[in-house]
């Protein structure tokens, strides 16, 4: 049936642009609407001094499915990081935990390292074996619990959860409590397990950038919010009308709900990344430090994965604590970074400091995989929040929107 009106996206994060191209490339006229200056939503990069800085540190993994459905990774240039970790604790200093496949030099130390009992050592094993070679539909149907339940049913003792799964997961999902849900915890493992993680080497905002590149000149405006929608139209906030064969809500949890009253949407996670430059690069290696005594969640040095993020060849460390902090807290993560690294800590500049209070949807348990994108005749929501809390959930939930659209036509 012929467009008569564009079908009207609203908001040019993941999920509306994965929304749109797919609309688009089945020859769908489209039209995003985003209310801030540039595409990416939460997934943005600024330069600043010659650094590429996201907003707020994250990471692709290309373990997730969606990503090479969606995505032309290689043209990303991803810049990886290694697959494991160094966990550091007081006393402790740093040791050293790798995927052994991936990394076979280093396949012993995770055998030794002092993180929890040879038992431990073997669930871990097991349950990373499992969630990396069942089928997927297998992990998305098991029962479902908070993560902290789920690792005492496997066996796991609290040493090991201590000293290694709790401080790792504080990073990835931005709470401490092991609240969440073990069914996106599984599928989140075996994302880590069969996958790659790296950032693309001009920054995370490249990601949406190539979407965005695969719609036509026009379809994305800026600076463009909408204030109401109905399944027929949108209104803009400065008051113009823009009628639609049918409108896509595609933004981010809380003004998904200001748009669309009856549409319930989840707590968020909050989490502040800093940034500092240094001469040289204090660790030499492309490997995430986590933190096992909570002060940090995780530090990385950015320029040993993507020199790029650096113009001028000195050294990028993003540091990530949970919550919102400021620039006021910088000193106490500059002490913290000093037990990680040493003294040569204190002649960092710190470049900046940002902190995102919206930036991940809880999923705590009973946690639905899968929320509905229609909700009435000409009516479509997607958005991290309608699958999960990820940049899989993004395209994912980006796909099933255009599909329903398409299907009502
Ligand atoms: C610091 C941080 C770290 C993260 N780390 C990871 C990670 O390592 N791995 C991972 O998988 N995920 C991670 N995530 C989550 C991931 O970035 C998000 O799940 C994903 O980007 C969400 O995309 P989205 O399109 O659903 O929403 P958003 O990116 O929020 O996009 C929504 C868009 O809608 C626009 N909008 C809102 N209201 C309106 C309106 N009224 N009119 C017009 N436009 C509007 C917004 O401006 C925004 O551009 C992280 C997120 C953050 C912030």
């Amino acid at each position: 049936m012929a467009y008569q009106h564009p079908v009207i996206v609203i908001g040019a994060g993941l999920a509306g642009l994965a929304c749109a191209v797919r609309l688009h490339r089945a020859g769908v006229p489209v039209t995003v609407l985003e209310a801030s200056d540039g595409v990416g939503g939460r997934m943005r990069t600024d330069v600043v001094d010659g650094f590429r800085l996201d907003r707020g540190f994250q990471v692709l993994n290309t373990g997730y499915p969606e990503v090479p459905r969606v995505l032309d990774v290689a043209a990303l240039r991803l810049r990886a990081f290694n697959s494991g970790m160094l966990v550091f604790r007081d006393g402790g200093g740093k040791e050293r935990v790798m995927l052994p496949w991936k990394h076979p030099r280093h396949a012993l130390t995770g055998l030794t390292a002092d993180l929890g009992t040879p038992v431990d050592k073997a669930v871990l094993a097991a349950m990373t074996a499992r969630d990396m070679t069942f089928p997927a539909g297998m992990l998305r149907g098991g029962g479902d619990r908070t993560i902290l339940d789920e690792l005492r049913l496997w066996g796991m003792s609290p040493v090991m959860v201590e000293r290694l799964i709790r401080p790792f997961l504080a990073g990835v999902l931005l709470e401490r409590e092991l609240e969440t849900s073990s069914r996106v915890f599984h599928l989140i493992w075996r994302s880590f397990a069969r996958g790659t993680i790296g950032v693309p080497a001009l920054g995370m905002g490249e990601v949406p950038a190539q979407l965005a590149g695969r719609l036509p000149a026009g379809a994305v405006r800026l600076e463009c919010p909408v204030r109401e929608v109905s399944g027929t139209g949108v209104v803009l906030d400065g008051g113009g009308e823009l009628p639609a064969a049918a409108v896509v809500v595609a933004a981010d949890p809380s003004s998904a709900g200001a748009l669309l009253p009856d549409l319930p949407t989840p707590a968020m996670r909050a989490v502040t990344t800093f940034y500092h430059a240094a001469s040289r690069s204090p660790l030499g290696e492309a490997t995430q430090v986590i933190d096992a005594d909570g002060v940090l969640a995780d530090t990385l040095v950015m320029t040993d994965a993507a020199p790029e993020y650096s113009a001028g060849g000195e050294a990028l460390i993003a540091t990530s604590v949970l919550g919102t902090a400021g620039d006021g807290d910088e000193p106490g993560v500059r002490d913290r970074l000093e037990e990680i690294y040493g003294a040569q800590v204190r002649g960092w500049r710190h470049l900046a400091t940002y902190a995102i209070t919206e930036a991940l949807p809880a999923m705590p348990p009973p946690m639905p995989l899968r929320r509905r994108v229609r909700l009435g005749e000409g009516l479509y929501v997607c958005g991290d929040h309608r699958d999960t809390g990820s940049i899989q959930g993004a395209l994912v939930s980006g796909r099933r929107a255009a599909d329903a659209v398409m299907g009502d036509r």
